[in-house]
């Protein structure tokens, strides 16, 4: 599908549906954001398990360079090994680089069918084991594997009053999973539900449902996705968006709220994320009834630092999704290798000499 810059990330959905075939990144900013926008965060969203992030969806792509040539790389091949691949220098450069004007994206077969289930864990390390047992048996079938501590879940509960609690009321720490198959594969409920009892069976999880209508479904991905909204309802949490190998995932919690408590002993920590991706959102939030605003700017530099800090002990990322843009610049500085940051550097100064491009940002 070739697309320009400007094209929301629907409307690419939709031309891509109309021709009866799937453009699987979606996420929930997708009505307004703009492929240009999409591509220059190599956005994630909801299906990177199974398809990748916006960096792996791209066969070409049409730049135009600072120095206002165009690098015309609208190709559709999918071999293709004359040399470097330019295109990758754009995707996720948050427009450092150039002005992406075009782009050809990949697409797949529509799936046949889905299933979503709701799994409620005692806690992540539980969750991990899901994912493992998930992938073992299911494989790619798996799209996506969100992971909701019961206090992301309790936030959205008691501020987003229409919302409603799954396992009749009981607010735990839950898994959401999506899985599809293509057309001929007609097994999919047959084995979601063997998996089910087999996990229930093991005591991995407490409970669990199979969604058994599309507004079932839909429920339970709002209670997902109208985390932030729910954060900001209770006054706004301090942000992070870390990654680790999905191994470490308990470890980094349990480090980074340990930390988090030492510094501010009644903050709420409001953790979920795409743990399928070893990416999770660590938020942390003001005690309940104390100042939102006071507390973010007490606490919020040292709170970040102590997140960050755990996630690079173990090898994570300080930023899997939200990029570097202004704020993060000294933490990329910090972390990144001489040898790599270098490059960063140089990369910069021969492809935009001026410094026109997104001055301040990144670099
Ligand atoms: C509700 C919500 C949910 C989200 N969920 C996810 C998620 O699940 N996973 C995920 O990875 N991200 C997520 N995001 C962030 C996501 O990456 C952005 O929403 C979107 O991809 C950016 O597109 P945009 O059009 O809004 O770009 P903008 O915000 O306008 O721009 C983003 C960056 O790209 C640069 N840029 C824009 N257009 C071009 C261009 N043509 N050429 C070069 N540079 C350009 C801008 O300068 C800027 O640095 C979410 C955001 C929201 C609001």
């Amino acid at each position: 599908l070739t697309v320009e810059a400007g094209c929301t990330l629907r409307d690419a959905q939709r031309a891509a549906a109309e021709a009866g075939l799937l453009f699987p990144l979606s996420m929930g900013s997708e009505e307004t954001c703009q492929l240009g926008g999409v591509l220059s965060t190599n956005a994630g969203g909801l299906a990177v398990l199974r398809y990748g992030t916006a960096r792996e969806l791209v066969l070409g792509l049409e730049v135009v360079l600072p120095d206002g040539r165009i690098l015309d790389g609208l190709s559709a091949l999918r071999k293709n090994n004359t040399g470097y691949d330019l295109k990758q220098l754009f995707l996720g450069a948050e427009g450092t680089l150039g002005v992406i004007t075009a782009a050809v994206l990949k697409l797949f077969p529509r799936p046949h069918s889905h299933e979503t289930v709701l799994l409620a864990v005692t806690n992540l390390r539980a969750a991990c084991e899901v994912l493992v047992a998930v992938r073992a048996t299911l494989g790619d079938c798996v799209t996506s594997f969100e992971f909701v501590t019961h206090e992301a879940l309790g936030l959205v509960l008691r501020h987003l009053p229409d919302s409603r609690a799954p396992f009749g009321g009981a607010v735990t720490h839950f898994v959401l999973l999506e899985l599809s198959v293509r057309a001929g594969d007609t097994h999919l409920r047959s084995a979601v539900e063997a998996l089910h009892k087999q996990l229930l069976d093991d005591g991995v999880v407490q409970d669990g449902l199979v969604a058994t209508n599309e507004s079932q479904r839909a429920a339970w991905w709002r209670l997902r996705e109208r985390i932030p909204a729910a954060e900001r309802a209770a006054g706004g949490s301090v942000k992070h968006d870390v990654s680790v190998e999905i191994g470490d995932l308990a470890q980094l919690t349990e480090s980074a709220a340990a930390a988090v408590k030492q510094l501010v002993p009644n903050s709420r920590c409001s953790i979920y994320g795409h743990i399928g991706d070893g990416n999770l959102h660590f938020n942390v939030l003001a005690a309940d009834g104390a100042d939102p605003l006071l507390f973010r700017e007490q606490h919020a530099a040292a709170i970040s630092d102590a997140v960050h800090r755990c996630a690079l002990a173990l090898g994570g990322s300080f930023s899997a999704e939200h990029g570097v843009g202004q704020l993060k610049r000294g933490l990329l500085r910090q972390t990144k290798s001489p040898v790599a940051l270098d490059l960063m550097m140089r990369l910069k100064a021969s492809l935009d000499p001026k410094g026109l491009m997104n001055p301040g940002k990144m670099l």
